[in-house]
């Protein structure tokens, strides 16, 4: 299949005609992938079975992985779904569009190809005028998982879907580097308690002030147990894992500097080839090995918005070991510290 990469600018009459063209193919059953605030998505009808099909086969998901539907409207919300609990109303109201994903009970149009066989559907409302054109163009909801191939970093810019997902999908737009660089906060609402199922850029405290109480998924506490099911069924599957062995080093950031110096000489004497992802504070304290600056640690937005790009290139730089700093768990770092606590594997230092 010969893939499509077209640039979309706000506003332009050409991207206007390129939406259009996209809305088509996925009302088509074709495949789309479109930036989001979050991250770039892999688009489908999420009410057309053989379209989630395609999706799982173009990124090698298992089918067990369920989708999240994305909507442009609140209208679009109740067709989805055969309940809306308060607190999903106050969380849709304080949140919607923006990076929160809701899981509801599903009513009886969304396909279990969609939801993985589960009985709940996930929603989402994205805050991007892409995205949201899109959508309502294409007038059904949107199926889009991250545009990257199953255990590989999400995709933050079009060129990482195009190294993914070139000759795989009709279309990929390409409406520039994404802004929050993250997946969605993952909230289930369908149960008694609103329960926080993967940390996001609305943080646990933002939902905590809207909704309340909010519990934790004990999966996210730790390294999956294969033993029991997780709530989100994406967190038992092993996720993306540079190809370098990746360990965290958390601590007092004079002790991070010093442990991870150390090991960097202590792995380059034996010969591997190291790499260390630091801050823009830090970024002259580090004389070995190949340096990244994954962004400010005052300012952990920027944090956010560079970790998955500075991923996969270390998949490129075929470094042998990565050593990297560690970020708070409040706010934003929660989210950042799962994602890269997964990609080490939970390998963790504490100095
Ligand atoms: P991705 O689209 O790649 O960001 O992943 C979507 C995440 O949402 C996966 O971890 C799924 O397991 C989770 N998810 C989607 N639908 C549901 C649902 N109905 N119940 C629980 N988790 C869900
Ligand atoms: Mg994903």
């Amino acid at each position: 299949m010969e893939t499509r990469l077209i640039r979309i600018e706000e506003g332009d009459r050409k991207s206007e005609g390129a939406l259009r063209e996209a809305a088509r193919i996925l009302r088509a059953g074709g495949l789309v992938a479109f930036p989001t605030e979050t991250v770039y998505g892999l688009g489908a009808n999420a009410l057309d079975e053989e379209a989630a099909k395609k999706i799982y086969a173009a990124k090698g998901r298992p089918s067990d992985n369920p989708l999240i539907a994305h909507i442009s409207s609140f209208e679009e919300l109740e067709p989805l779904v055969s309940e809306i609990p308060e607190e999903g109303r106050r969380l849709a109201e304080a949140f919607w569009p923006g990076p929160l994903t809701m899981i509801f009970p599903k009513s009886s149009l969304v396909p279990g190809t969609t939801t993985g066989g589960l009985g709940t559907v996930a929603v989402r409302m994205p805050d991007h005028a892409i995205a949201s054109r899109l959508i309502a163009l294409a007038g059904v909801p949107v199926a889009a998982p991250s545009a990257n191939l199953s255990g590989r970093p999400s995709p933050t810019a079009a060129r990482h879907v195009w190294q993914d997902m070139e000759g795989r999908i009709e279309m990929i737009l390409d409406g520039g580097p994404v802004g929050i660089g993250v997946e969605s906060t993952i909230v289930d609402v369908s149960g008694e308690c609103p329960v926080l199922l993967r940390p996001g850029a609305v943080t646990l405290e933002m939902l905590r002030s809207v909704a309340g109480a909010v519990e934790i998924d004990p999966a996210l506490a730790g390294r999956p147990d294969p033993e029991i099911r997780p709530k989100a069924p994406g967190m038992k599957y092993r996720h993306y894992a540079p190809k370098a062995e990746l360990i965290l080093v958390e601590g007092r950031t004079e002790a991070v500097v010093e442990e991870i110096n150390r090991l960097a000489r202590e792995q380059t004497a034996r010969g591997r080839r190291v790499g260390v992802i630091c801050t823009e504070e830090t970024k002259g304290c580090y004389p070995v090995g190949a340096l990244r600056s994954v962004g400010k640690r005052s300012q952990e937005e920027t944090v956010a918005h560079n970790l998955f790009a500075v991923l996969r290139e270390f998949d490129d730089l075929q470094v042998d070991c990565i050593y990297s700093e560690s970020f708070s768990q409040e706010h934003l770092g929660y989210a950042i510290m799962n994602r890269l606590t997964k990609a080490a594997g939970y390998r963790v230092i504490h100095v």
